[in-house]
């Protein structure tokens, strides 16, 4: 079933929540709300739910306006963070509850409930009590009663947020694959971007009530459309800069940037992804790919602060000169072995990518 939001709106007393926001989820998508805590995921998943209402604006399922209809009125299921099982029930009775309520036969609810247990894999613990399992099959219990309905969409407010690390990673592969085999609409709300990128078709990021960017996981990453969006994606160098006449200046690189082609230097934030640089010794050989993109032309030079591992990732970190903030670069582990840098040596680093952003009135330098 698609999703058409329509110009939707919601305060809280005089706070806006939710702010003009429009979004189209066609069928069979596993969509990410992703955003900081208080941007209004939440109160956008429960308005697509019918749990709360919004002051203006619409919302459409397969083209009906379904606006004014409660939950139970619109073939949605939903899965919180915090399990809400009921605990006096057994597994069996908490998957089997929605099925209940709609009065559906006993031998119906039955071959339906076995054939989720199945599904999430919990077959042989229907008779247990929700103390006797672990989070996450706590989690799967949630999920099946969610899907016992048959829902046409499913709805998940940070589902893996209360469970530790290892879990999360297993139960969104497998939600990702269970999203497949039944063929729904989804959307998945968290504040992890790693979940949001690993699990979902698109990501839709917000913030203050708005939608900053939507598209696919790579769309997002590699095409950041926003300094917050940058930001909030992590994991890179920011630099204030200049621009004037269709060029940003940093550290005396020039990088184009043809939308402002005005006289008038303005100051701009200027964005390195740490992977997205090249290292070398001053006068050696350069650590890291060599792009094919139309990046900067120019390098730098700076001097070696530290050195630092995680994983098959090394973190080369480094003060450019004259700059009072550091510059991470980071190489494969293999090849940082083999260059050797050592603190206090003298590097050459040379961008590969540059992402320039002016101030705009919204994000203030
Ligand atoms: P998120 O899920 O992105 O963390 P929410 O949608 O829960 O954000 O909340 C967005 C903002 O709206 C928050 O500042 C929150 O305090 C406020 N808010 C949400 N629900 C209510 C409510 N029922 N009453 C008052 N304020 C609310
Ligand atoms: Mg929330």
């Amino acid at each position: 079933m698609s999703i058409h939001i329509r110009g939707i709106s919601k305060s809280f007393g005089s706070f806006r929540a939710l702010d003009d926001v429009s979004l189209e989820i066609p069928h069979g998508t596993l969509l990410a709300l992703l955003g900081p805590s208080g941007s209004g995921k939440t109160t956008l998943l429960r308005i697509i739910a019918g749990l709360e209402w919004p002051d203006s604006g619409r919302i459409e399922e397969d083209g009906t306006d379904v606006t004014d209809r409660h939950a139970r009125q619109r073939e949605v299921g939903f899965v919180f963070q915090h399990y809400a099982l009921f605990r006096h029930m057994t597994v069996f009775e908490n998957i089997a509850f929605g099925l209940r309520v709609r009065k559906a036969p006993k031998q119906e609810v039955e071959a339906k409930v076995n054939e989720l247990l199945h599904l999430v894999r919990l077959d042989g613990l229907g008779g247990r009590k929700p103390a006797q399992l672990s989070g996450g099959q706590r989690q799967r219990v949630a999920l099946a009663r969610a899907l016992a309905i048959r829902p046409k969409i499913l709805l998940l407010d940070e589902p893996f947020g209360a469970l530790d690390a290892k879990v999360r990673v297993e139960l969104r592969q497998w939600l990702r694959r269970l999203h497949d085999e039944i063929g729904m609409t989804s959307v998945f709300v968290t504040h992890d971007q790693e979940e949001a990128f690993e699990l979902a078709d698109e990501v839709v990021v917000m913030n203050h009530g708005q939608i900053e960017q939507r598209g696919t996981p790579d769309e997002v990453f590699e095409h950041p459309a926003t300094p917050f969006v940058m930001d909030f994606l992590g994991n890179v160098n920011v630099f204030h800069g200049r621009v004037e006449k269709g060029r940003a200046f940093w550290h005396g690189i020039p990088i184009e940037y043809p939308d402002y082609p005005h006289d008038q230097a303005r100051p701009a934030r200027v964005y390195l992804r740490p992977h997205e640089l090249d290292i070398a010794r001053s006068n050696g050989h350069a650590g890291g790919s060599s792009g094919t993109d139309s990046g900067p032309n120019g390098s730098l030079s700076a001097s070696v602060l530290r050195i630092s591992r995680n994983g098959a990732i090394a973190r080369i970190s480094c003060r450019p000169d004259g700059a009072d903030s550091e510059l991470h670069v980071d190489l494969p582990a293999e090849s940082a072995r083999e260059l050797a840098f050592q603190p206090g040596e003298r590097v050459t680093i040379t961008p590969r990518k540059v992402r320039v952003f002016l101030p705009d009135p919204e994000y203030v330098i």
